[in-house]
């Protein structure tokens, strides 16, 4: 700057009445003026500042001097901040605008703007991490968020909707919301809820994913203001339900398998027969595993063979027999599997489809092994989990089944004890009376007829008294066989008491019975019987008959109509056949209940015999 020359000035009244320093600084960067506002803002005097370094001032000087050098060259320069230390030792940002000072076509310096932004930075920053906040919050959540504009476009998602609807932010927004849906009129329907409520809450949709997979979600909306008080907006959140739904289901379903298994637990515990609850089970098979066929073998009683029970579901293996060594469930005591996981284990013997993985269930109970439940899964439906609980729900079932079976094989062992006769296994003379009734009143109905025979061996005490007791009760056991082979269709034998026993002979007539229990009598004579290796001699028989309704109605009077003819068995000789007589009581009732083709025979009846 050369001495004859003004220094360049600001207009004074006018630059000091503004709140933003200003200053002119020379081509060296030497500063030749300054407002009010800059010696406020720098608590510094005009002295101090009018020929100093503008550089100076700055606490990053050589950037401040670079400011000036460019702003001289390009003729202006605007909005680079630069850092100052304040009067009261605060740092300030300022923001510096620079303009090239020209008189008369020369060059004189620049006047220079620094308005102080700080607290405007700050406002900035504080803003910035307030929406970095609030982005984080969206993001955070593992539910979809939306803001959803009042005509239903999508304005803001988080990630959690991207991944929930398989679409990109860039596609979301500006779309339609309800689009995303499978019922989009269920989605706007809720939507005119939040507006005229205010909010939602627990609204279900099902969300429809790019992929084509569903989603079910609870909605909880609600509306949002402007700083004006109006409706900009509807904030929603999606609650993803479906894990809950699917534990619900299957919450579902074991409540209804246990329900299944004690509804067959009850009906076990109420059947007589084992023949009985095999629909029972059955049924109940059909309806724990439907993704499952199946066969139930038992175990006969001796223990040595396997046989088929009943058989479910769509493709059973239809196995009539198969020895209980086939079975590795059986052998080892416990559930065998094939394909349920990976195993060494070996397939059973009495399996033909090898591809498809089965469970073998052992039915035991006080360690007694009853059969098996076979089931045979079909891979296609099947998943690894399903089999997993097909696996313990069968074990469970199996127990069931167990103890129901065990007891019912108890129920029809003793059954048997209660009306069999130990010794000779014929029906014993309880059960005997009781089934002499029900023929009764059947063949009756039927308008049929019925023959009561009353055998009794010969001098059987003597045969007794001779070879011993052991004797007599082989020849017992060999007559009972005989008696029992002797026996056609719907026959009942029976023993009576010692050695006497009775026959039921339904739909006969009294001539073929006759003639039947001759040949009978007959056989008797030639029975071969052994004891020790050695023979026994020959025994012989006395019978009585008597028929229905000739010589009675009742199983009493039969019995005793047949007894009596027994006794005249005896009385002639033995080892023959006699026939009662007609009571004038039994023929009244006959007469009159039966047809007259019965009453005919019953009067003129013939003795039979050797
Ligand atoms: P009858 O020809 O008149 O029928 O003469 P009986 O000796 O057969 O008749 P009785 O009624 O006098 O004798 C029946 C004998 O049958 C008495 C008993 O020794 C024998 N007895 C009865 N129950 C059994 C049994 O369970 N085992 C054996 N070994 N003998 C029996
Ligand atoms: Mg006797
Ligand atoms: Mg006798």
């Amino acid at each position: 700057m050369t001495s004859d020359e003004p220094p360049l000035q600001l207009h004074q009244h006018f630059l000091d009445a503004t709140n933003v320093p200003m200053l002119a600084v020379d081509l060296d960067g030497c500063v030749t003026d300054v407002n009010i506002a800059t010696l406020r803002h720098s608590q510094q005097t005009r002295e101090q500042w009018v020929g100093s370094d503008f550089a100076a001032h700055f606490i990053d000087r050589a950037a401040a001097a670079e400011v000036v050098r460019t702003a001289l060259s390009r003729g202006e320069l605007s909005g680079r901040t630069l850092r100052t230390t304040t009067g009261d030792g605060h740092t300030a940002e300022l923001e510096l605008h620079l303009a090239r000072a020209h008189d008369a076509g020369r060059v004189l310096g620049l006047f220079v703007e620094a308005r102080d932004i700080t607290i405007i930075k700050a406002v900035e920053q504080r803003l910035t991490a307030a929406s970095h906040y609030a982005r984080s919050l969206l993001e955070a959540s593992l539910d979809p968020l939306v803001t959803i504009s009042p005509d239903g476009k999508i304005m803001d998602v988080n990630r959690a909707t991207e991944m929930a609807t398989g679409c990109a932010r860039d596609k979301l927004i500006g779309s339609d919301f309800s689009d995303y849906f499978t019922e989009p009129a269920r989605a706007r329907a809720g939507y005119q809820q939040v507006f005229s409520t205010g909010h939602v809450t627990d609204y279900p949709l099902v969300l429809r994913h790019a992929s084509g997979t569903m989603t079910d979600v609870l909605y909880n909306a609600s509306v949002y203001h402007d700083e004006s008080g109006h409706v900009a907006g509807v904030f929603a959140a999606a609650r993803d339900v479906t894990q809950l739904k699917r534990s619900q289901e299957a919450l579902e379903s074991t409540n209804r398998e246990v329900m299944l298994l004690g509804q067959m637990t009850s009906l076990l515990q109420s059947c007589r027969t084992v023949e009985e609850s095999l629909p029972i089970i059955r049924a109940t098979m059909t309806e724990l595993f439907p993704a499952a066929s199946g066969q139930l073998l038992l175990l006969r009683p001796s223990g040595n063979l396997l046989e088929d029970a009943g058989t479910w579901g769509e493709h059973p293996q239809s196995l009539q027999t198969a020895p209980p060594t086939d079975c590795w469930a059986l052998r080892r005591g416990h559930i065998h599997d094939i394909g349920f996981e990976r195993t060494i284990n070996p397939p059973c013997r009495h399996i033909d489809a090898e591809d498809r993985p089965y469970l073998c269930i052992p039915l035991l109970a006080q360690g007694t092994a009853l059969g098996i439940i076979h089931l045979l899964v079909d891979p296609a439906t099947v998943t690894e989990m399903q089999k997993q609980h097909y696996r313990n729900l069968a074990a469970t079932a199996a127990d069931s089944i167990s103890l129901g079976m065990a007891n019912l094989r108890l129920r029809e062992s003793l059954h048997a004890m209660s009306i069999r006769d130990p010794l000779t296994g014929l029906y014993n003379r309880r059960f005997m009376e009781e089934a002499l009734v029900r023929e009764i009143s059947r063949m009756t109905r039927a308008d049929k007829f019925l023959a009561v025979a009353m055998l009794d061996i010969d001098h059987f005490k003597r045969f007794n008294d001779t070879y011993g007791h052991e004797a007599g009760d082989v020849v017992l056991k060999e007559f009972a066989l005989l008696l029992s082979s002797f026996r056609e269709g719907s026959d009942l034998a029976c023993r009576y008491g010692g050695e006497e026993f009775l026959l039921i002979l339904p739909e006969l007539l009294p001539e073929q019975a006759i003639k039947r229990l001759d040949a009978f009598r007959e056989t008797v004579g030639h029975l071969a019987v052994m004891l020790h290796g050695k023979p026994l001699p020959n025994i012989t028989v006395s019978i009585g008959v008597a028929s229905l309704p000739a010589h009675g109605s009742t199983g009493e009077s039969l019995i005793k109509a047949a007894d009596d003819a027994l006794y005249r068995a005896k009385q002639n000789g033995r080892n023959r056949v006699e026939v009662a007589t007609v009571s004038p009581a039994a023929q009244r009732g006959a007469d009159q209940a039966v047809p007259a083709a019965a009453s005919a025979p019953g009067a003129t009846l013939q003795q039979a015999g050797s």
